[in-house]
């Protein structure tokens, strides 16, 4: 029997009368990889902000690991193991790779900010920080600042400094976004790495990207959802397809 770690019903979101997301109902499976996609304008990006609790909607619920969570904010759902990872603004550009994980990991333990930046008390994390950045590929860059960090190794320092609040469930906003074929390359490789005892939930644009690494796809279209299963099925969808080339 499958056991969803995230379950929303019924959601909607209208902006000033416009509903950018209507009648949403997502399942994501427990240590699935499930993608969100859609054409330009179908509602995905704001879907995405209902679910990770950046944005309230104006009807329906959402539910994480069994409890409904549709009044949380997005700090307290990250406390309880769902965690967005931005696109580069999780990064302090002048501190260093390490420096960065160790921040986060200082901060995933509830740090107080004026304490945990002493040089003393982040050296305790030394050890996980070198860990998380070996994982993602970081190890040869961590005394170098964020900042001169490429694209694409940026997006990686982000996923560890996600990955230093041990999530559960891990949302991936456009993870392979403006990056070069070799970047998209690693960074595929990279979340297939991670998912081990996690749940993944992402948009993404990059069709050939959501096709290697999806169990499960939902498709929005209008701010609703057209069409969900794997990819192969939501891709001989006539709907979708008529989607898509209207787009
Ligand atoms: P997608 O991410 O799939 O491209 P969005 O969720 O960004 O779609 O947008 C869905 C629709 O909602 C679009 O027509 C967009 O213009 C509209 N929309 C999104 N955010 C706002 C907002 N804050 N105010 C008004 N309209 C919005």
């Amino acid at each position: 029997m499958s056991e969803y770690i995230l379950q929303a019903r019924g959601l909607s979101k209208g902006f000033r009368g416009f509903m950018a997301v209507q009648d949403v109902d997502l399942s994501v499976e427990k240590d699935s990889i499930h993608a969100l996609i859609g054409p330009n304008g179908a509602g995905k990006t704001t879907c995405f902000n209902l679910l990770s609790k950046f944005l309230a909607p104006s009807s329906g619920s959402i539910s994480f690991e069994g409890e409904d969570i549709t009044s949380l904010s997005p700090a307290a759902v990250a406390r309880r193991g769902m965690v967005r990872s931005f696109q580069i603004s999780a990064v302090f550009g002048h501190m260093t790779a390490l420096e960065n994980v160790r921040i986060a990991l200082a901060r995933a333990r509830g740090g107080n900010f004026d304490f945990w930046r002493g040089e003393r008390v982040l050296t305790q994390y030394n050890d996980r920080a070198h860990e998380l950045l070996y994982d993602v590929g970081l190890s040869d860059s961590v005394d170098v600042p964020a900042a001169e960090l490429s694209y694409g190794r940026k997006r990686a320092l982000e996923i560890a400094t996600t990955l230093a609040l041990d999530p559960r469930l891990m949302l991936l906003d456009e993870p392979t976004a403006g990056m070069t074929e070799s970047d998209v390359a690693r960074i595929v490789a990279l979340i297939r790495q991670i998912r081990g005892g996690r749940t993944i939930l992402m948009v993404e644009h990059n069709l050939s990207v959501v096709s290697g690494l999806s169990d499960r796809i939902t498709v929005l279209a209008r701010g609703r959802v057209l069409a969900e299963g794997d990819y192969e099925s939501v891709s001989a969808n006539e709907a979708v397809v008529t989607a898509y080339l209207g787009s």
